[in-house]
């Protein structure tokens, strides 16, 4: 069998990663205010949701475009064809790109779709590639 794979190992390429984190969110409860004023009064009563902060956390999906070296190629062939997930960090831990590309702009772009699509989804800023 001879399989062509579009990347090999040691390539540079710019590729959609995605981790979980917090988001600072507006609180719910005061939407953002950190508290109410007792209706005629100057008594302003903290929220206890957020602690007066009008802001709280949510787990999110955050998606970044980051520039990679491919460490190993997995490549699965079945009835259904070929299938080939392209990985970086091998020694770190496994990660798969969720999508890879040669340009930079294609890698952003797909990253901002994904983040998009994803309701509780996050666009991150751009971050050090930590490969060699
Ligand atoms: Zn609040």
């Amino acid at each position: 069998m001879n399989i062509e794979t579009k990347f090999n190992v040691g390539d540079k390429v710019w590729g959609v990663t995605s981790d979980w984190g917090e988001k600072d969110i507006p609180c719910s409860d005061c939407h953002g205010k950190g508290g109410a004023c007792i209706p005629d009064t100057n008594i302003f009563v903290r929220c206890e949701t957020c602690s007066g902060s009008g802001e709280t956390s949510k787990e999110v999906h955050r998606y970044y475009a980051v520039e990679e070296r491919i460490s190993d190629i997995v490549i699965r062939v079945d009835g259904n064809g070929t299938k080939m997930d392209y990985g970086y960090k091998k020694y770190i831990h496994h990660s798969t790109f969720i999508s890879i590309s040669e340009d930079e702009e294609g890698a952003w772009f797909e990253a901002a779709r994904l983040s998009a699509d994803d309701q509780a989804g996050e666009l991150m800023p751009r971050r050090q590639a930590t490969g060699g």
